[in-house]
């Protein structure tokens, strides 16, 4: 990796993958929490995950590259810790720490398409930089949801 285009087209590759197992986390969350209203956010988040996806195959595609992944440690390492919240925590603790986790992981993809679309601007690829904005503002909104969630309803101390 020695241009920007490289580090780019690398970080795409990142983030494709990361949604892609983001497809696969996040039924567990939905299914662990007690919380409807989570699990409703998490369940809407799940098709909008799947619909950056295929925004995702149209960045690849304009720039004439063919959509692959290349393995995320960053979200591994988040869906792991993800994963030991549902095995340890219980009662409000459980439905608190899991929204925690999930913004952690809207947090990593606002940075992440925070990048992505500034680098696809400097580099002149116009189409890439509007698809990557769109995706960046549904992240935004997700996480944005998670917030007001929480401090709603699901900060609580019983
Ligand atoms: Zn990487
Ligand atoms: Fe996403
Ligand atoms: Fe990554
Ligand atoms: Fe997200």
């Amino acid at each position: 990796m020695k241009t920007l285009n490289d580090a780019f087209h690398h970080t795409l590759k990142d983030i494709y993958y990361a949604e892609q197992a983001l497809t696969k986390a996040l039924p567990k969350v939905a299914k662990a929490t007690s919380s409807a209203k989570l699990k409703k956010a998490v369940d809407e988040h799940l098709s909008e995950t799947r619909e950056q996806i295929e925004l995702l195959k149209k960045v690849f595609s304009s720039i004439d590259k063919k959509p692959e992944g290349e393995k995320c440690d960053a979200i591994e390492g988040l869906i792991k810790e993800t994963e030991g919240i549902i095995e340890e925590a219980s009662g409000v603790a459980l439905d608190a720490a899991l929204l925690a986790a999930a913004q952690a992981v809207e947090h990593y993809e606002i940075a992440r398409y925070g990048t992505l679309r500034e680098w696809a601007k400097v580099l002149g690829f116009e189409e890439a930089h509007d698809l990557l904005t769109q995706i960046l503002d549904m992240e935004k909104a997700a996480n944005a949801k998670l917030t007001s969630m929480a401090v709603e309803t699901i900060n609580k101390t019983k």
